[in-house]
């Protein structure tokens, strides 16, 4: 595999950089939530400003229209780059046109200037070339360090590559290097998948299926495997259209080996308790909500045995006080494991948020700023923001 990186660049000075980062951070009425986001870009910010690029930052934020949407301006996040970089940041709420074009004409080597969201032209989304060309129009060089949206098929990541030099910043390096531990593993290989929608995962299950040792099943989308044996699952999550999904890891009745489900779980009764349960055990008023006792101490047995770790998808409503325990006992489990003993890649907006509830975070070797894009890639899925700067 060959990455243009950035790493080749030595000399920028008075270069005009146009960098694609994911600044998509979580807001509460104009305040930023959690700013790891910002965080995790600014080692390709500082690396192309220190040799001297007169820097162009563009993001998405939140899902607007095609238009401009005061709730959706990336003004907070500018503010925020401004203080975390201790370096001024201009913001312009533009995308495309004039004003653009006479900001970059008055920006010098060093200096910042932070687009408004990427989003607020409907060209984004639709990829549209005349946006794309554009956009990128003022610069000598992209770099994209969105890797959490490299499987979007969108302007800012895609079509703009046809129209300049482009290269991959630091982040999106990592992100693409932490994956590959994955599909190319030193074995053992144990993949555990959690959470909901079984069809953004399934991918991932049949890529990783020949090279994983276990693949160990949890959260919601093991309800789908339940309901597939007939089990009575109760008012649990499940996808209506799972079967297609799940049919494949079955021969007849009998699952595959590799495919563990849980020995127990943890339900809420129709009068609001938690209880442990056997999946065949499961009554028709019952909500599975997480997994049981024994199954976290069967899936410590395989996660103890592994060279290599993949986690994504909480193992069930963790939100929720009385069932956390399977998903934080799955993370301290993995960060055990992880950084030494094994490699261990995390990713997935809600598992890294249950992995940060455990503070064990740092003992993770990779926790992806991804959840889709790392499905998607893992799985073997297209991803056209990596097209022409990850070669394989
Ligand atoms: P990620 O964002 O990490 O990729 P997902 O989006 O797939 O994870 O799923 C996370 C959500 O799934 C969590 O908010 C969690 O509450 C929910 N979930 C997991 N298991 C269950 C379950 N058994 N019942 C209801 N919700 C569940
Ligand atoms: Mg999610």
């Amino acid at each position: 595999m060959k990455i243009s990186s950035i790493k080749k660049l030595k000399n920028l000075k008075n270069k005009v950089v146009f960098l694609r980062v994911d600044f998509n951070v979580a807001l509460d009425k104009g305040k930023i939530k959690d700013d790891y986001r910002i965080v995790a870009g600014l080692e390709t910010i500082n690396f192309l400003l220190e040799r001297g690029a007169r820097l162009i930052v563009a993001t998405h934020l939140g899902e607007p229209k095609g238009k401009p949407e005061v709730a959706y301006s990336v003004k907070p996040v500018a503010l925020r780059l401004k203080k975390l970089l201790s370096k001024p940041v201009k913001f312009i709420p533009e995308v495309i046109g004039q004003k653009v074009v006479k900001a970059v004409n008055e920006l010098a080597s060093g200096e910042v200037l932070m687009l408004e969201n990427l989003r607020f032209n409907s060209g984004e989304l639709s990829n549209d070339l005349k946006f794309a060309k554009e956009l990128v129009s003022m610069a000598d060089i992209y770099v994209n360090d969105a890797y959490s949206v490299c499987h979007r098929n969108q302007a800012s990541v895609s079509a703009v590559k046809k129209y300049i030099v482009s290269y991959a910043g630091l982040l999106l390096e990592k992100e693409v290097a932490a994956a590959n531990k994955i599909l190319k593993p030193k074995k053992p290989l144990v993949v555990i998948m959690g959470g909901a929608k079984i069809s953004t995962k399934a991918p991932l299950i049949s890529k990783l299926y020949s090279s994983a040792n276990q693949i160990l099943l949890g959260g919601a989308l093991a309800n789908n495997f339940f309901k597939y044996q007939k089990f009575e699952i109760g008012k649990s999550l499940f996808d209506a259209d799972s079967l297609i999904y799940v049919k494949k890891f079955f021969k007849g009745k009998k699952i595959s080996s590799k495919i563990i489900l849980p020995l127990d779980v943890v339900v809420k009764t129709k009068a609001g308790v938690a209880l442990v349960r056997k999946p065949k055990e499961i009554k028709k008023d019952d909500s599975v909500l997480d997994i049981g006792p024994d199954t976290i101490a069967l899936y410590a047995k395989y996660i103890k045995t592994a060279q290599t770790l993949v986690w994504n998808g909480p193992m069930g409503k963790f939100e929720e006080a009385s069932y956390k325990q399977g998903t934080l006992s799955i993370a301290r489990l993995v960060a055990s494991r992880a950084g030494g003993k094994a490699y261990g890649l995390v990713g997935g907006g809600e598992t890294v948020a249950a992995l940060n509830q455990t503070k064990m975070a740092e003992h993770v070797d990779w926790v992806s700023t991804a959840g889709g894009a790392m499905l998607t890639y893992l799985g073997g899925g297209k991803m056209p923001g990596l097209n022409k700067i990850v070669v394989k």
